[in-house]
């Protein structure tokens, strides 16, 4: 890519990340690396003053979040921006600065010092508050550091004009606020995978965004850029024909929009009368309004670690169950698949890291159900709320990361028990509560038909069985074009997995990235999969494809596609048997 501004059209390919067309006026964050640079000191009085002004800055952007936050997504969130308020001032932190500069630093290393070291005392002590804490501080520098260097910060978003957010890599935190900002309008990103949880949460929140894009000086604040989240590119410094091409692509997008909304109470069938049930994703109760909007009709997949992230303990039986209960009244009489804590790897809940420690291979360390295992207590807790919560709607229960039949006995045996207890303190419990587990790990997809006679149900998590046969980092954007969810591998274990639920009459549902793309849904529907769980918005564009399909072609498609030797052959046919469809 050339490497300067230029009025020249400028056409980058990366990699789509959350669907749709965006165009708006670049505004980069996260700018400059948060390290020292060596820069003389000017003047020592200048840095303090200059301080000051930075500090007051941090606070009045950390009041404008906390308030919109409030407002939208109510004052729990809010509260770590209140916090952080409090943080800014402490004098630990401040003197920690001053201190440096009075050494003669400049105040951009003074802050980077300070901050590390402070982070890294937290860091030392073995307690995961602390551990919670040494995060807080490390953001709190950085929203200093940004106001310094002339960063700019998402709370800075005007509502003068329509943006897209540029930046190297975006924190859930920051892609969760976006959601309040109506004007931006797309996202593009150096880092972060499909199956990141930023790009989940952008999907959730309807923001065209596409990722693996090089930063260089062209990426400036003000300049026009288009944002194709289906194609996964990006256009820079367009010509006015591209411009009027690209503004008649989005009024088409609201056109499709409008009628898809069209959709929402009809039944989600093939054309020959093949029923898939189409369910959302989420990571909060107050999601389930979203998937009932779309039109969908359960839960496949409630994220249950986001009640544990951004705190400093476990949240407590109460606390799980309010969340539990909440869901399935609002779902009701639909079914809520509830996922047990899924923590490690990707997923940081700097608590659990705490108790974990230090692991080389995260992804394939304590993870997930391998947590529950070691920590019966916390298992136990959430098996406990989980349990009351049954008396309010149509729960099932899912476990992630299951490669054995033991974990599930274990599980079993352990529900079982909290069942009881819940009762035996005057608890209402369900009649029945369906216990399955995640199909994400290439072991299970291979001894499906072991597992399969000891659960109700599977659901297949794509994300992570994409990664894990081909061993492949899901979150690095350097692998990305190995990460290829059509490979002939995963083809054969989806089918290996399809054939085993089969047998044991079990249901078949899907609740990873892959539930939601198009293109994989004549297969899903070859396959005979009961259930797809995906981001709410996907829904409608879902059931359009699927009511034009019909069973007999999606299998003589699956034949030819199983004979075939590469993911990226597979991708062109999925697509050629789309475009046949269109229209
Ligand atoms: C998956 O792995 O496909 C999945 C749905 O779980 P997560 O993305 O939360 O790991
Ligand atoms: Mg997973």
């Amino acid at each position: 890519m050339n490497s300067l501004a230029s009025s020249e059209q400028l056409t980058v390919k990366g990699l789509p990340i959350s669907p749709g067309l965006a165009k708006g006026v670049i505004l980069r964050i996260h700018q400059r690396p948060f390290q020292q640079t060596g820069a003389p000191q000017v003047n020592s009085e200048y840095d303090k003053q200059r301080f000051r002004e930075a500090q007051e800055k941090a606070i009045e952007q950390l009041k404008a979040l906390a308030d919109s936050t409030k407002a939208t997504l109510g004052p729990e969130k809010a509260a770590i921006f209140d916090a952080h308020q409090l943080m800014i001032q402490d004098p630990m932190l401040v003197d920690a600065i001053l201190a440096a500069i009075m050494q003669g630093q400049c105040l951009e290393d003074a802050v980077v010092e300070a901050t590390l070291s402070i982070k890294a005392q937290f860091d030392a002590l073995d307690d995961p508050y602390f551990k919670e804490r040494a995060a807080d501080i490390l953001d709190i520098g950085q929203r200093l550091f940004r106001i310094i260097t002339g960063g700019e910060d998402i709370s800075q978003i005007d509502d003068k004009q329509d943006y897209v957010i540029v930046t190297d890599e975006l924190a859930p935190s920051d892609a969760a606020v976006l959601g309040i900002k109506r004007n931006v309008k797309g996202v593009v990103t150096a880092q972060g995978g499909p199956t990141s949880h930023s790009a989940i949460l952008l999907k959730a929140l309807e923001i065209p965004a596409v990722s693996g894009i090089p930063m260089d000086d062209s990426f400036q604040r003000g300049n026009t850029i288009l944002v194709d989240g289906v194609g996964g590119e990006v256009i820079l410094f367009p010509s006015r024909e591209v411009e009027e091409a690209f503004d008649r692509r989005i009024k088409a997008q609201e056109e499709t929009r409008l009628r898809l909304k069209e959709l929402k109470g009809k039944p989600s069938v093939t054309k020959d009368g093949i029923s898939v049930l189409l369910f959302g994703n989420i990571a909060s109760p107050k999601d389930t309004q979203k998937v009932l909007n779309f039109g969908g009709t359960g839960v496949g997949l409630f994220r249950t670690e986001f009640l544990f992230m951004g705190r400093s303990d476990s949240p407590s039986e109460e606390e799980q169950f309010q969340a539990y209960s909440e869901a399935l009244k609002s779902m009701a009489p639909h079914p809520v698949i509830i996922r047990t804590l899924d923590a490690g790897g990707d997923k940081d809940v700097p608590y659990i890291k705490g108790l974990v420690g230090e692991e080389a291979n995260p992804f394939l360390g304590l993870r997930a159900i391998r947590i529950c295992m070691e920590y019966r207590e916390i298992f136990m807790t959430q098996l406990r709320a989980l349990a009351r919560a049954s008396a309010f709607g149509n729960l099932k229960i899912m476990l992630p990361m299951v490669t054995s039949l033991w974990e599930i006995r274990t599980a079993r045996a352990m529900l079982a028990e909290a069942v009881l207890s819940v009762k035996d303190a005057g608890h209402k419990v369900a009649e029945n509560i369906d216990l399955g587990i995640m199909i994400e790990v290439p072991a299970a997809a291979a001894s499906a038909h072991v597992l399969a006679k000891e659960v109700d149900f599977f659901s297949v998590g794509t994300n992570d069985l994409v990664q894990y046969t081909l061993a492949v980092d899901r979150q690095n954007p350097r692998l990305l074009q190995w990460y290829e969810p059509f490979h002939p591998a995963v083809i054969a274990l989806l089918e290996n997995t399809a054939r085993a639920a089969h047998e044991a009459n079990i249901e078949l549902g899907m609740c990873g990235e892959m539930a939601g793309d198009p293109l994989a849904l004549p297969l899903l529907v070859a396959l005979g999969f009961h259930e797809l769980s995906m981001s709410a918005p996907r829904i409608p564009w879902i059931q359009d494809y699927l009511m034009r399909l019909t069973k007999d072609r999606c299998l003589e498609l699956f034949q030819k596609v199983r004979s075939m030797d590469s993911g990226s052959s597979i991708r062109e046919e999925l697509t050629r048997f789309m475009e046949e469809h269109q229209g």
